[in-house]
């Protein structure tokens, strides 16, 4: 067994005190009693053996003070500073890791989550589903004409559209809704809990909701934008891939048909 130094330095410390305790358990035994347990070795006056005793437990004593204070105390203090520099590096490492899978998971554009973080959550959603008997709904657009909005007014004020559009759908979507941004111009949200006709009221509160949104540009011209959304309700039998396809066909059936609408 390796024994680390500052172990072996108490070790040390430890062998001293208990040194300079038994000179001093000798030394008294023999003021106690001269001819007794504790004897008096021959050729030695029991009055200065004892005082030499009393030395030599002082000397031990000081010892394992000066091996304490200069290099127990300073042992200890070196460990105490690393284990409190490794417990600052454990603390950043972790908030740092937490940072990168929060990154990981959001839209770094709208701070929404985005298609990975709704993948998973879709897929999750569908399996918690399967179990109770209620219904998800899935909602994906699409804005409409947005590569003329970058064409006409600069990438920037795309950009600002995207944000807006964004809040928009934080505005009115609730709490436990997967709400992301898929990427582009392209936005999902998994409503549980929700079918039909409440489905279709809030993509077309939603649709109306970014139609009523006005940009104003640094030129100022007043801005609008529209989206096209498709709806499905999960049949409870299809995979998460083929109820995305399913809502996707709808958006593009929207599409189609002219824009600015809702299809189910
Ligand atoms: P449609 O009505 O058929 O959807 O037409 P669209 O122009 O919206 O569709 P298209 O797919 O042709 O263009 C999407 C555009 O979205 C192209 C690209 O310039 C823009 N875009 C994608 N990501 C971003 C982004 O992060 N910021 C900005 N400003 N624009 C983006
Ligand atoms: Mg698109
Ligand atoms: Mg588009």
């Amino acid at each position: 067994m390796r024994f680390h130094k500052s172990e072996s330095a108490f070790f040390v410390f430890m062998a001293l005190i208990l040194g300079a305790g038994l000179l001093t358990v000798y030394a008294y035994g023999i003021i106690l009693d001269p001819n007794g347990y504790f004897a008096v070795p021959r050729g030695f006056e029991a009055a200065s053996f004892v005082g030499q005793l009393m030395f030599a437990s002082g000397v031990l004593l000081a010892t394992a003070l000066f091996f304490g204070m200069f290099l127990i105390y300073p042992l200890i203090r070196t460990q105490a500073r690393e284990g409190y520099a490794l417990r600052e590096m454990t603390e950043s490492l972790s908030a740092r890791s937490e940072t990168l899978e929060h990154a990981a998971l959001t839209d770094s554009l709208t701070g929404m989550q985005n298609r990975r973080y709704f993948d998973d959550a879709l897929r999750e959603y569908l399996d918690e589903f399967r179990r109770v008997d209620k219904p998800v709904g899935l909602m994906i657009l699409d804005l409409d004409h947005f590569k003329q909005v970058n064409d006409t007014h600069g990438h920037d004020v795309g950009d600002r559209v995207l944000k807006e559009v964004a809040n928009c759908l934080r505005d009115l979507t609730r709490f436990h809704d997967v709400v992301a941004r898929l990427g582009g111009e392209e936005f999902a949200v998994v409503a549980p809990n929700m079918a039909d006709d409440a489905l279709i009221k809030l993509a077309e509160r939603i649709r109306k909701a970014v139609a009523a949104l006005t940009l104003t540009t640094s030129g100022n011209v007043r801005l609008k934008v529209t989206t096209s959304i498709g709806l499905a309700v999960w049949d409870r039998k299809e995979t998460a891939d083929e109820f995305f396809r399913r809502a996707d066909k709808q958006l593009y059936q929207a599409k189609r048909q002219g824009r600015n609408r809702v299809c189910a």
